[in-house]
């Protein structure tokens, strides 16, 4: 059967505007929207109906009275010429006659939604009632149709186009900014906004505060919420953040994410503080977040610290910890065993009893631990055959080894 035939059979069983009956036959010509295909296929038959019509057919004539109510706008004014009479057509089955109107306002709407999230690019989904997709399928299927899309494809590419034809926004399929999911019939908008991933350090120059569940992170985090107008801030990749240890020179490099962020396009590198914590954001990239997947990452951190002992400390012991390289720790926490490696250290004798060191552990290591011999099978104390204590330091580096 030819395109019109199946045509005039649907039709006369079903009202369908131009879009939902050009839909069903979707993939046949290019570069046309559906509404062009059903609306020429609707002429058509208007046409030969026109033409028997006035070669005197009455069949056809009636016929035509009944069918140009299913057939809609297109028919208004042949109808009008023959009847004498307005025609009162019947709504769409499929989408009654909603289709066109929805994808205009739709997409006005989201170029609002999208302008007040401040994004670049977007993505849209479509939740479509299930009634509304039993009857094209039920069409599509009665009439073995086969070059048809379906009602959502339609309504995604729709709403896609018209917003990047009259607004700055680009669709993303890969990597959108945000998903906007429309619901038809009923419209309604629902967002989803992809996080921001920045790349940046963390900095404490004072003692006594820790950005690790502190009502200083709290505050802190605000004020990079707010900046970002942004729904949360999650930070990476600290592991640990000793209250009386500054976190100064390179700092540690952190991961964050910023979710639901609305103010997207902020100058960087820059830096938020508060009581001492100083978080840099130096860049956003989607691609840091690939380094938390990595768990098998060893983090080393370098530590300066001041180090107390009870006893003399002799120039051959500070030389014999200094050419330790890579010694194995382990230290023991609530029955929990923590493995590291103590890479290097340097250290140097301010006075008899009290030294200054430079040491390279995996973050794992805790120093003080790691000084003093608690819970640590070995420790700067056993190595100097002493007994000494931190009693200041300072995390000067925390990166990938
Ligand atoms: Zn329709």
């Amino acid at each position: 059967m030819s395109i019109s035939e199946t045509s005039l059979g649907i039709l006369k069983k079903y009202p369908l505007c131009n879009r939902c009956l050009g839909r069903l036959f979707a993939k046949l010509g290019y570069a046309w929207s559906n509404e062009e295909r059903g609306e020429s296929i609707k002429k058509i038959i208007l046409m030969e109906y026109h033409r028997k019509i006035r070669d005197g057919d009455e069949n056809a004539l009636n016929e035509f009275k009944l069918i140009a109510k299913n057939m809609g706008k297109v028919s208004e004014e042949i109808y009008k010429l023959y009847f004498k009479d307005n025609l009162e057509p019947n709504n769409c089955i499929i989408c009654n006659g909603k289709l066109n109107d929805f994808i205009n306002t739709a997409s006005l709407k989201i170029i609002e939604e999208l302008n007040r999230m401040k994004v670049k690019n977007f993505l849209i989904g479509v939740r479509v009632d299930p009634k509304v997709l039993e009857m094209e399928d039920k069409i599509r299927s009665e009439f073995k149709l086969e070059y048809g899309e379906s009602i959502k494809n339609e309504i995604k590419r729709e709403i896609g186009k018209k917003i990047q034809s009259s607004s700055q926004f680009k669709v993303d399929f890969s990597k959108p900014d945000i998903v906007v999911e429309v619901a038809f019939p009923k419209l309604s908008i629902r967002n989803q906004i992809r996080s921001l991933i920045a790349l940046g350090t963390y900095k404490k120059i004072v003692r006594g505060e820790s950005i690790k569940k502190s009502d200083a992170e709290k505050k802190l985090i605000n004020i990079i919420a707010n900046k970002f107008n942004a729904e949360d801030i999650i930070l990476y990749s600290i592991a640990r953040d000793e209250k009386d240890t500054r976190v100064i020179g390179e700092g540690i490099h952190l991961i964050m994410e910023i979710k639901r962020a609305k103010e997207r396009n902020i100058d960087l590198p820059t830096t938020f503080t508060n009581k001492g914590l100083i978080i840099t954001i130096e860049s956003l990239n989607e691609k840091y977040k690939s380094y938390l997947d990595n768990k098998e990452k060893i983090m080393n951190r370098i530590y300066r610290c001041l180090i107390y002992c009870e006893n003399d400390v002799s120039e051959d012991n500070i030389n014999i910890i200094n050419q330790i390289r890579n010694k194995m720790i382990e230290q023991n926490f609530n029955g929990k065993k923590r493995l590291g490696t103590l890479r290097e250290i340097k250290c140097n004798k301010i006075s008899n009893n009290l030294i200054e060191c430079l040491i390279l552990i995996d973050e794992q290591i805790y120093i003080k631990e790691l000084i003093n011999g608690n819970k640590s099978l070995s420790s700067i104390s056993f190595l100097l055959n002493n007994n000494c204590s931190c009693i200041e330091s300072d995390l000067l580096s925390s990166s990938p080894f």
